[in-house]
Formats: structure tokens, C-alpha cells, sequence
């Protein structure tokens, strides 16, 4: 029951663009033991899942943390071909990035509820440093779905949206037409 109300009011909280909140500056975090780092990261876990999306920032929940965490899996946008744990990325920093760069579609709950999706060039591969949610610190190199979908996360803490990168405007596709494409390709 307490679960229901939790759901319906994250539903409530995905935060849209044009709101000043995904432009405000996102914090540090000093403590990671603080409550309400670890009801963030739950918030965001929820989130996450319930709009089956591979990767959430705490400011689209509203929380100007930061905080972004990484679940790749199949969800209804994404085919399950890499598959990867729910990973936790406190106090996050991309400390080398590929120069080989891939374009591939993006889409985000914070635009218009994933509505539309564009063609994106980032780098292959990325290392990252962060904290988990026990306060260890991680280092990480990754690549594929994980590396891309790390690098829209941590741009959503330092308040670019994936609109502003669109690197081709005649390809944006509405979430229909960019599911046909993806029921094609499986
Ligand atoms: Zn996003």
C-alpha cells in the first residue's frame, strides 16, 4: 500500500525540461550516510524502473544531488543485448573519455516523457570515479549502452539536457516511429 502512494507521487516528480530544477547546480555529497542520500537513491531506483528507463539523475526527481545511477537492461526502448547490474554513482567524475565517438538514439523521461528521441555523438568509452551507496570508492571503465547511458546521466549534473546535443535534427524520430525502428532491428 505505502509502495502504491510512493509510486504515484515519483510519477508526480519526474521533472520537465524548461523546469529551472535540471539547470540548478547539483551539490556534493559530504556524507553518504545521510538519510536522504540513501532515500534519493531509492527514489531513483523506483523511478527508474517504473518508467522503464536504463539510467535517472537526481534532479529529475527534483534533488539537486550529485547522484545518477545505471540499470541497463531490456525495457521497452532498449533491446537486452548488453545487460548490466544497477550501479550507484555518488559524487561522480568522467575522468577519460574515448575519442572514437558512436552516434546512437537517445531519449529522456525529462523530455516531454520520452516522447521523442534523436541521434547522439558521445565517446565509445568512458572512465568514471564515483562513491557507491556504502561510501566505497569505484573506478570504471565502461563501454557500449553502459558508457553512453553514463555521459547523459552525468550530463544531467551539470544541467545539458541530450536535446542540446542532437547531432542531426532531421533524424528526430516520435516515440513511435523510433520503436518501429527498434522492433525492426531485434
Ligand atoms: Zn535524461
Amino acid at each position: 500500500m505505502s509502495k502504491m502512494i510512493k509510486f504515484r507521487m515519483i510519477i508526480e516528480n519526474i521533472i520537465q525540461i524548461g523546469n529551472p530544477i535540471l539547470r540548478n547546480k547539483n551539490e556534493l555529497i559530504k556524507n553518504v550516510k545521510d538519510p536522504e542520500v540513501l532515500k534519493t537513491v531509492e527514489n531513483l531506483v523506483d523511478t527508474m524502473r517504473s518508467f522503464g528507463m536504463v539510467g535517472t539523475a537526481a534532479p529529475q526527481i527534483g534533488v539537486n544531488l550529485k547522484i545518477f545511477i545505471t540499470e541497463i537492461r531490456k525495457t521497452e526502448y532498449r533491446k537486452a543485448k548488453d545487460v548490466d547490474e544497477l550501479r550507484i554513482f555518488i559524487n561522480p567524475k568522467i575522468i577519460w573519455k574515448s575519442k572514437k565517438e558512436v552516434v546512437i538514439y537517445e531519449g529522456c523521461s525529462s523530455v516531454s516523457h520520452s516522447d521523442f528521441f534523436g541521434p547522439v555523438k558521445r565517446s565509445e568509452k568512458v572512465k568514471i570515479v564515483a562513491l557507491n551507496e556504502k561510501g566505497e570508492k569505484i573506478k570504471l571503465k565502461a563501454s557500449g549502452l553502459l558508457a553512453r547511458v553514463i555521459q547523459h546521466e552525468y550530463d544531467h549534473l551539470v544541467g545539458i539536457e541530450f536535446v542540446e546535443k542532437i547531432c542531426d535534427f532531421k533524424k528526430i524520430m516520435a516515440k513511435s516511429e523510433y520503436l518501429k525502428m527498434v522492433e525492426k532491428s531485434k
